[in-house]
Formats: structure tokens, C-alpha cells, sequence
């Protein structure tokens, strides 16, 4: 489920559909979390869908550390991918505000944790684009990606969080914020190619 305070705007004919914030959204705020209505599939499910129903998947779903295609009921679904993205997750079913969002502002993630089963060039237009994604990304951008979601993971407890009710890990927040040893990293949501059961 996604944070309240968004909605689904047109871009442009090229981007198509874009998830905006519609009031401030704090550094630190959970702006996803994953949910009971969300869709999973594991690679045989995906493998035995018809081809209409692949297709929606490539384009709208990630994938998993487990190699399931994980697809959004909600406008979560349209978050566009930048190289500069301004949320991401630490390895746990929920991804985080890592800088403050204005009003107005695109929420977007960095398709390069997601699993992505192919490379595709990337115009998004941050001063440090990598002209293409690719799926062993985590492999040069991992640290990176954990340094800046460690961060903001520590402003948990001080920032307003309507999607509380709907975070399933709360016991293991609680143990990180006590102990930040036991603070996951982001590499968990890595599903090496060597082990993945390539579908599509
Ligand atoms: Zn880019």
C-alpha cells in the first residue's frame, strides 16, 4: 500500500503515469509497505500465464529476493525509476522517504533493486544518470544504496507514519532502531542471476 498523501499523475506520452506526493513527506517516513492485497507469483506461476498476463507483469511488477513477481494493487505500481531515486528499501517489505519530498515532487525508485531480468537504457534526466540499468546493479551500487537507506531508517521513530498498520515487520524495526547491528541491508533483496529462474 501507498503513503496517503500521493496520487497517480500523467507525465508525458514517453514516461506515461508517475506517483506524486501531494504534501510534504519527511525523510525517514515509510512510503510503501508491502500488503495482503498485493499480488505474488512465483516464477512456475508466472511461466504458466498466459502471454497478456506476462506482459502486465513485466511492466508493472518486481521481483523479489525469492524470484516472485510481485505486483501492486495499487498506483504503487507506476513508480518510475530514477537513477537519483528518492525512496528505496533496506531489505524488508517496506521502502523509505531517503530525502524529504515536497508537494509536487515525483516518488521514484532506483529499478536497479528490483530485480530487473534484462538491462534497458534509462533517460530519467539526474545529473547521474547511468544511461542503463542493469540487473547485477547491486553488485557496483549496493553499498551506496545501503548508505542511504541506513540513514533514513534511523528518523523512523520520529516522523509521522500512517502506514504503521499496514507494516508487517514492526518487531524487526523495533530491533533495529535497538540495536543497529541487527539492521538489515539491502543486498538481501538481491536475486543473483546465477540462481534465478529466468521467466519472460
Ligand atoms: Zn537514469
Amino acid at each position: 500500500m501507498v503513503h496517503p498523501d500521493t496520487e497517480l499523475r500523467y507525465v508525458n506520452d514517453h514516461i506515461g503515469w508517475g506517483v506524486f506526493a501531494t504534501r510534504p513527506i519527511p525523510r525517514g517516513t515509510i512510503i510503501w509497505a508491502l500488503d495482503t492485497l498485493d499480488q505474488k507469483f512465483t516464477p512456475d506461476e508466472v511461466a504458466a500465464l498466459p502471454f497478456y498476463a506476462r506482459a502486465i507483469l513485466d511492466k508493472y511488477a518486481y521481483i523479489d529476493a525469492r524470484g516472485r513477481h510481485i505486483l501492486c494493487w495499487d498506483h504503487a505500481r507506476y513508480f518510475n525509476h530514477s537513477c537519483a531515486a528518492n525512496c528505496l528499501s533496506l531489505g524488508y517489505d517496506f521502502e523509505l522517504a531517503i530525502r524529504d519530498i515536497g508537494p509536487g515532487e515525483e516518488l521514484t525508485d532506483d529499478y536497479g533493486t528490483l530485480n530487473p531480468l534484462a538491462p534497458f537504457p534509462c533517460l530519467c534526466g539526474a545529473h547521474d544518470c547511468r544511461s542503463h540499468v542493469l540487473p547485477d546493479d547491486f553488485t557496483r551500487l549496493g553499498d551506496h544504496w545501503n548508505t542511504a537507506a541506513r540513514e533514513a531508517f534511523f528518523l523512523i521513530p520520529s516522523v509521522s507514519q500512517p502506514l504503521w498498520p499496514v507494516v508487517s515487520e514492526l518487531p524487526e524495526i523495533e530491533a533495529a532502531l535497538d540495536d543497529p547491528n541487527r539492521l538489515r541491508s539491502i543486498h538481501s533483496h538481491y536475486r543473483a542471476r546465477t540462481s534465478a529462474r529466468l521467466v519472460g
